[in-house]
């Protein structure tokens, strides 16, 4: 469960990102949240896994108050709410097993268990045969498929991707969504800024409509709304 509540956030240098945001998302719901560039969809987003604090309002993460948070308490939300990038941020020097490996080393997890999961999400991310490469000798949708199989490995309840399909072809950007899907109908809840309009209408969804750091529109299965 997320809960934002009157929800502010201006940065250092005077720019109000959002304002007044009151949001609230059930456990396993997919949510898309779109607008155009500079509406706050970022901020909004990084605010969910504490990459931003907000400066004004309240922020519930399951457990977590986010507002009102010592920083020691951070690597555990980090593995309640896992994060998919447009850009992937793997560690090129990094096998793709590595990769995900690396993710659950810094949460102190047992080595069979690592070895156990590793192996378990890159299956799954349909990657088992190629652990030994590395990030440059994968395709980008690969790349984004490791980069959600170590968003996943420690099971967060949360998966945030921030505009996961924008670096990869239209075919590819499917087979993502399948994938982000898949992880959803298990339970786990998707929250996802995208610009892409035959994504958000047909593989429908909630969506909210983020304008000048406001939620103009928050619809169950909702269209994108913008040109495309
Ligand atoms: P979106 O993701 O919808 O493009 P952002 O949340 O990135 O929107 O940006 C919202 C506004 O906040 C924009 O005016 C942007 O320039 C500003 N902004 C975003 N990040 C920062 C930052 N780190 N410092 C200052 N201003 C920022």
């Amino acid at each position: 469960m997320i809960k934002m509540s009157n929800v502010y956030k201006k940065y250092p240098n005077g720019i109000t990102a959002v304002s007044g945001l009151n949001v609230h998302i059930d456990q396993g719901e997919f949510v898309y949240v779109v607008g155009p560039s500079g509406a706050g969809k970022s901020t909004f987003i990084k605010m969910i896994y504490r990459e931003e604090v907000p400066t004004e309002g309240s922020i519930k993460v399951g457990d977590f108050d986010l507002v009102n948070m010592k920083e020691s308490q951070v690597p555990f939300l980090r593995r309640y709410v896992g994060v998919v990038y447009q850009d992937f941020k793997l560690l090129p020097r990094l096998t793709v097993y590595e990769n995900v490996a690396y993710a659950m080393e810094v949460v102190e997890k047992q080595p069979k268990t690592i070895q156990k999961r590793v192996l378990e999400v890159l299956d799954l991310v349909g990657l088992k045969h190629k652990v030994r490469m590395f990030p440059n000798e994968l395709s980008g949708g690969e790349q984004q498929r490791v980069a959600i199989a170590r968003a996943i490995a420690n099971m967060p309840s949360v998966l945030i991707a921030d505009e996961p399909t924008g670096n990869l072809d239209p075919e590819t950007a499917w087979e993502i969504m399948d994938l982000l899907e898949e992880i959803n109908s298990q339970g786990t809840t998707i929250i996802m800024a995208t610009h892409n309009s035959q994504i958000v209408n047909q593989m429908k969804h909630r969506v909210l409509a983020v304008e000048n750091g406001r939620i103009v529109r928050d619809e169950m299965k909702g269209d994108y709304g913008y040109e495309g």
